[in-house]
């Protein structure tokens, strides 16, 4: 379906939980987040019918977050029913990796396509403190893990902070030498608990361009530009949605943990979707689809939405 500036429509980013085991300093507080009464929260149930209307309104890819999603309760059962959802033709998950060495296989077994696994810092003690109790080696085995279980391409992401992980940006891309992964540097974005961090932390991505200039363009996929090292067997992707801001390509709508639909990750309107059921929930989503917002405004000033990450899905 198209929205009101003729955008297609056709990615939901559905978060399955606002839980997370680690506490990412520019994600979440560190007292976390107060558990929802578990009615708070869409059930499996929902989701699915969820998932079935907007795949109705043309939905072709569904990606699950969080929050951490491996810590929801029921994670391998929703994968499985919305794998089974007709008409759509890709389930991946984002994912910090911690669980990784466990639910890898059943995971892929569901018939989840793809990951994209979280990895802000290479260095074990800077990874526990940005994480604020993450292990890097849980991380690192998750990752070799979802390899062993058959997940191809895989994608790390890493959030380019100023004076916390740019001089790791050269070890970064040197994983792509010996390893077939998508090394993506995406933009901090200025929400939630790094709204109001120093402005040195927000780095362009074309940092990644000035520290390795043997970078070499490819074409893009998604909102990613792409590059490769001469000879690499991965490659490495810039997000950037504050310097080089996407969204006239942008292509998504989400679904938050409590069922509210965002058209934008950075606006404050949401629409309810609990309690609506056939056409009326196919008539909401399609109200969301066309009330997405033009652009969000991050260039000029912290985002919108009085959500943190963790609650939205990023
Ligand atoms: N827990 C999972 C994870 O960390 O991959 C999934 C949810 S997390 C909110 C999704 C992605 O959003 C992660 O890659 C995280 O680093 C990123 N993220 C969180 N806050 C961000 C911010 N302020 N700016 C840019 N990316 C952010
Ligand atoms: Fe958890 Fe992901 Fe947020 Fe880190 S970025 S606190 S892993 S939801």
């Amino acid at each position: 379906m198209r929205d009101q500036t003729g955008r297609t429509i056709d990615y939901l980013r559905l978060s399955v939980t606002d839980l997370c085991n680690y506490r990412c300093r520019y994600c979440m507080p560190e007292e976390g987040v107060c558990k929802r009464a578990h009615q708070d929260i869409l059930s499996v149930e929902e989701i699915e019918e969820i998932s079935r209307a907007a795949v109705a309104c043309g939905v072709k890819k569904i990606r699950l977050t969080g929050g951490e999603p491996l810590v929801r309760n029921g994670i391998l059962e929703i994968c499985r029913r919305l794998k089974a959802i007709p008409g759509l033709e890709e389930l991946c998950l984002t994912t910090n990796g911690s669980l990784l060495p466990e639910l890898a296989r059943p995971l892929r077994e569901t018939g989840v396509d793809r990951l994209n696994i979280s990895l802000d810092a290479l260095r074990p003690e800077r990874f526990s403190d940005m994480t604020r109790r993450g292990k890097l080696e849980d991380v690192l085995s998750g990752i070799f893990a979802a390899q062993t279980a058959g997940f191809e391409c895989l994608k790390l992401n890493i959030v380019l902070i100023g004076g916390f992980n740019d001089d790791e940006i050269p070890n970064f891309v040197k994983l792509t030498e010996a390893h077939p992964w998508e090394v993506r540097f995406i933009e901090l974005m200025a929400m939630g608990p790094c709204a109001c961090w120093d402005k040195s932390c927000f780095l362009p991505g074309s940092e990644v361009l000035r520290r390795c200039p043997d970078l070499r363009p490819i074409p893009g996929e998604g909102v990613a530009r792409r590059y490769k090292r001469p000879g690499a067997r991965g490659a490495v992707g810039l997000i950037s949605p504050v310097s080089h801001d996407f969204c006239g390509e942008c292509r998504r709508i989400r679904i938050t943990a409590d069922g509210k639909l965002k058209g934008c990750l950075h606006s404050r309107e949401e629409i309810d979707l609990r309690g609506l059921h056939g056409w009326r929930l196919e008539n909401a989503i399609r109200q969301g689809i066309l009330q997405k917002p033009q652009r969000h405004h991050l260039a000029e000033r912290p985002s919108d939405t009085p959500r943190n990450m963790n609650q939205i899905g990023g």
